[in-house]
């Protein structure tokens, strides 16, 4: 009875591919070829680095490197040559060195020599992209000084060459020396790792790394593509949040690792530098949104629920205090954010664990990207030997948590449709057996009304006083007599009858008595009629018309004989007096070839011959003349 609900959906996405798109079964086998597509190159990076391992690096370095801390003022080179000529820099056992946060410059000294290496052009890269200036003062056996600027503060085109870690060209041949003062200053993180190579090895070394890196955005682009693709079809806002997640995380980490500063902003240092502290918490508020949709921290954690909402305010001044306030404020301020809003997220999705079943894929997911981070800072820290799989950890593992987070969408999306599914079956049911009941009410309603409407026409067709039918019924039944007489070539008779010397009855008994004696009369008249196709109706005042259709002349005149001897034996006893009463009948029987045109000439007919009868002394019956010719 009911139409199954089709989605809306169905007809605006008529589309094959897009239906083939849409359904989420098909999450799985997609990711899992994103997952395939991804490790390839990682595993090339890796099996190349084994295959081949890395050249003379840092090699040339002949001397321990050296640093000094400055302390407020700014030194020139002069000043700082003077300083290291007098021993005032310290050794440093490590190039890769993490000096923590510092806003004050630092000094590094390195002494090269090229071992032997044919190629004279050598790079010194800063590892690190987000240190803000490094000013780098080469200089060479003769004595004369080469300066060069570059950092993530200073135009992108001042480096050596186009790379997202800053770098300067050293023209080292065979067998020469060169001495190098590094000046670094940044508000963030002092991370100066060291890298001398000579150029063509270091740019060779770098392709895998490079195609890894490449792989990686293609993943992202490709999950955020396919969910967005998923948003647009089934409207279901979690995956529109999800693409928001994985865009500000992808482009916070192409601002992390100096890709977006080489190619959407390469001109504008401060820009990219603002953006990065604006980014930072938007990018959180954006994962915390996405987690507590997907956990559904409303329904199952209330009170973590509201924390998060309040962290994500606290992070919407953050991003806006941003714009105003330094950088160096903004990045402490923002580091301790993550080490609040990751672990929040962590601890929610356990909370949420026993309660919904889809916390298990997300909890999965974010544990890829925990580990991979906490692999990340152990390389960092120097508690793991660094390696393709462990340097990349964090663009391996936030690439999984994407891939296992897509799977934990599609299977949360068929948790509801199996869901919503049942809800709808279910109320689909009972909408079809509440209509059924109404049907049947429905129904049983109908049926009385048609009751009650069958007696009201049966009543308005009614005399009220005689219960024959009245006039107007009557008319109707003429006709619908003469029309079947005149298709079925029937014959057809009418009695016209009237009491006699009903007024004196009137006068003599009272009304009353007079309307006993209309009821007595229409009785018998019914008795008599009753068993044919005749039937009764009261023309006016005392005066009654029986209808005969397809009654011949002979049976007509039985029926009225009989009909004025039953009333002429009536005897109607009112207030124990015996009110005699007679008849007189109008007949007029017409046959098929005389029908009348109109109905009421057949009342006139007999109306005649009624007439006739009471001026041949009443108590009788008169056939009319046109009659007494027919058959
Ligand atoms: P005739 O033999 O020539 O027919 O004489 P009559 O008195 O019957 O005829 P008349 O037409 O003079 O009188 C008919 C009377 O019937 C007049 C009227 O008061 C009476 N009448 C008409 N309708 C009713 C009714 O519903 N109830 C009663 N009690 N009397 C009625
Ligand atoms: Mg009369
Ligand atoms: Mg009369």
């Amino acid at each position: 009875m009911i139409e199954r609900q089709q989605p809306a959906n169905d007809a605006r996405h008529g589309l094959h591919w897009w239906r083939w798109l849409r359904d989420a079964r098909y999450v799985p086998a997609v990711c899992a070829m994103l997952l395939v597509l991804a490790a390839l190159p990682m595993a090339a990076a890796y099996s190349r680095h084994n295959d081949e391992p890395r050249g003379p690096t840092n090699t040339a370095i002949v001397e321990p490197l050296r640093i000094f801390h400055e302390s407020g003022q700014r030194l020139s080179l002069d000043q700082a040559r003077a300083l290291y000529a007098e021993g005032g820099f310290q050794e440093n056992d490590r190039l890769a060195g993490n000096y923590g946060f510092r806003p004050e410059g630092m000094w590094f000294h390195l002494r090269l020599r090229n071992p032997g290496v044919d190629d004279p052009k050598w790079l010194l890269v800063v590892e690190y992209p987000l240190i803000d200036f490094l000013d780098a003062f080469i200089i060479a056996a003769d004595g004369h000084v080469n300066e060069f600027r570059s950092g993530d503060r200073v135009p992108f085109e001042q480096r050596a060459v186009d790379m997202r870690e800053p770098n300067f060209a050293l023209d080292l041949p065979p067998g020469e020396t060169l001495e190098v003062f590094l000046r670094a200053e940044s508000q963030s993180s002092m991370q100066v790792p060291l890298v001398v190579e000579p150029a063509a090895e270091y740019l060779a070394n770098r392709i895998p790394g490079n195609q890894a890196l490449g792989m990686y955005y293609g993943v992202l682009a490709a999950l955020g593509l396919y969910n967005l693709i998923l948003y647009l079809s089934v409207r279901d806002r979690l995956f529109l949040w999800y693409v928001v997640y994985i865009v500000g995380f992808g482009v916070l980490v192409a601002v992390l690792n100096g890709l977006a500063f080489q190619y959407l902003w390469p001109n504008a240092p401060d820009f990219g530098n603002r953006f990065l502290i604006v980014g930072i918490p938007l990018a959180l508020m954006a994962m915390l949104q996405f987690s507590r949709r997907f956990l559904e921290t409303h329904r199952h954690a209330l009170r973590l629920h509201r924390l998060i909402n309040w962290m994500m305010l606290a992070l919407l001044a953050e991003s806006v205090a941003a714009l105003f306030l330094s950088y160096r404020t903004c990045v402490l301020v923002e580091t301790a954010s993550v080490f609040v809003v990751t672990p929040t997220v962590l601890f929610t999705a356990i909370r949420v664990l026993p309660r919904y079943r889809p916390a298990r894929y997300f909890l999965l997911a974010w544990s890829a990207l925990l580990i991979s981070l906490i692999i990340y800072s152990a390389v960092s820290f120097g508690y793991l030997p660094k390696h393709p799989l462990t340097e990349y950890s964090v663009q391996l593992g936030s690439a999984l948590e994407m891939v296992l987070l897509s799977f934990a969408l599609a299977y949360r999306f068929n948790l509801l449709k199996a869901e919503n599914e049942r809800i709808q079956s279910e109320a689909r049911e009972q909408l079809e057996s509440r209509v059924r009941a109404r049907t049947h009410e429905l129904d049983a309603t109908l049926k009385r009304l048609e009751d009650v409407n069958q007696r009201l026409e049966d009543f308005s067709r009614r005399d009220g006083l005689t219960n024959v039918y009245n006039r107007r019924h009557l008319d109707q039944l003429m006709r619908d007599a003469v029309d079947h007489a005149r298709n079925g070539n029937h014959p057809l008779a009418l009695l016209l009858l009237d009491v006699d010397h009903f007024k004196q009855i009137n006068d003599r008994h009272g009304h009353l008595a007079g309307d006993d004696c209309l009821r007595a009369v229409a009785r018998s008249c019914r008795e008599l009629v009753s068993g044919s196709d005749g039937s009764v109706a009261r023309y006016g005042g005392e005066e009654f018309v029986i209808l005969l259709p397809s009654a011949g002349r002979d049976v007509a005149a039985r029926l009225a004989e009989d009909v004025r001897t039953r009333i002429e034996r009536l005897a109607v006893t009112i207030d124990g007096n015996t009110i005699p009463l007679t008849i007189s009948i109008g007949l007029h029987c017409a046959t098929p070839d005389n029908l009348p045109e109109h109905a009421e000439q057949l009342i006139a007919a007999a109306d005649e011959a009624l007439y006739k009868a009471k001026q041949a002394g009443r108590n009788r019956v008169q056939l009319c003349a046109a009659s007494a010719t027919g058959s």
